[in-house]
């Protein structure tokens, strides 16, 4: 049994040592990228009993994937092997300042054969909370359709269900079947995590507060608008409040939003009221983007404390 399960796609990532166009870099140094594995890295941490749900290539990047969640003590069991299809790589620009360029090779990847017929239901259900995210909706049918049936059996099974919106434009088709089929997973989670931009592009309104009613009015229980640097906004049917974020060197911003679910999705778990579980959330957003590389920010238990009681913001 475990505390979390997830699943999605995780690539090698090549992270250029130097500023400048992705084409004129030399060197590179990997990393590990995944929205889904930086949330099981996240938790593991924590202390949480993760496991990661996927399919990688039979390759040196499959391998270093399983290695290195592996190390971090995030359970792979479940994870399959395809001798077929490769595992996908991407590689990523050094920003001096904003969000870096990001370039993949993930089309026909093996993860993108993950299908529904791959996964044992108890490998979810034996798992108190399930948290996905709206990349596998993008990435390939099967995917989607895993997804799908992961929420369906999760909550019929009685368990949680926490939703990363993580819009990935440039692998949908349309805009339109993007909308349609995200916010048709949204509205049948628990607690839904939309940035700003998404939430506005999603439900066509402009407040934090109309786009978290938009998904209360369909029985999602608990909506965290993520504000950026500002920190987040959240609401339930019966409370709603905003909450500061933390102030930190940017580095990296990109794993930002998946250290934000670390700490939502942990501290909910952990009983915490919501505002408090954002705040957590503020923090290891903020602490994800004082690291290069997307999980590498995210902290222990010590550090996480030891950054939130060295901050002077008081709720
Ligand atoms: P991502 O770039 O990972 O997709 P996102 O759009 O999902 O991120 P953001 O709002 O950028 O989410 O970041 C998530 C949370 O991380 C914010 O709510 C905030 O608390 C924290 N955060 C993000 N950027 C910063 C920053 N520059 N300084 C401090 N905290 C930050």
């Amino acid at each position: 049994s475990c505390d979390v399960v997830t699943f999605g796609e995780a690539m090698a990532m090549f992270i250029a040592d130097h500023p400048g166009e992705l084409h004129q870099v030399e060197h590179f140094t990997r990393a590990l990228a995944g929205a889904e594995t930086n949330v099981s890295i996240g938790l593991a941490r924590l202390g949480y009993k993760m496991r990661w749900i996927s399919k990688v290539g039979n390759d040196p990047f499959g391998t270093f994937i399983i290695e290195s969640l592996r190390k971090e003590g995030v359970d792979v069991d479940m994870v399959l092997t395809d001798d077929r299809h490769p595992t996908g790589f991407q590689l990523k620009s050094k920003a001096e300042s904003g969000d870096p360029q990001v370039h993949y090779f993930r089309k026909g990847s093996a993860a993108s054969m993950l299908s529904a017929d791959d996964v044992d239901p108890a490998s979810f259900t034996s798992a108190r909370h399930l948290h996905l995210t709206g990349i596998p909706l993008a990435v390939s049918a099967s995917m989607r359709e895993l997804a799908f049936e992961a929420l369906r059996i999760m909550k019929q099974a009685g368990r949680t269900v926490s939703f990363d919106v993580n819009l990935r434009p440039p692998l949908w088709n349309s805009q339109a079947e993007m909308i349609e089929v995200v916010n048709s997973l949204a509205c049948q989670a628990d607690w839904v995590l939309p940035g700003i931009g998404e939430g506005k592009l999603l439900t066509g309104r402009s407040e934090p507060r109309d786009i978290a009613g938009f998904y209360l009015e369909q029985g999602v229980k608990l909506v965290a608008v993520k504000l950026g640097p500002e920190g987040a906004y959240y609401r339930t049917p019966t409370e709603e409040g905003f909450v500061e974020g933390f102030r930190v060197r940017a580095v990296d911003t990109v794993g930002a939003g998946d250290g934000f679910a670390v700490g939502l999705i942990s501290g909910l778990l952990e009983g915490l009221t919501v505002r408090d579980a954002v705040r957590r959330g503020n923090a290891i957003g903020a602490l994800a983007v004082t690291a290069a590389g997307d999980s590498e920010g995210l902290p222990t238990r010590p550090q996480l404390e030891a950054f939130i009681s060295a901050s002077c913001i008081h709720p």
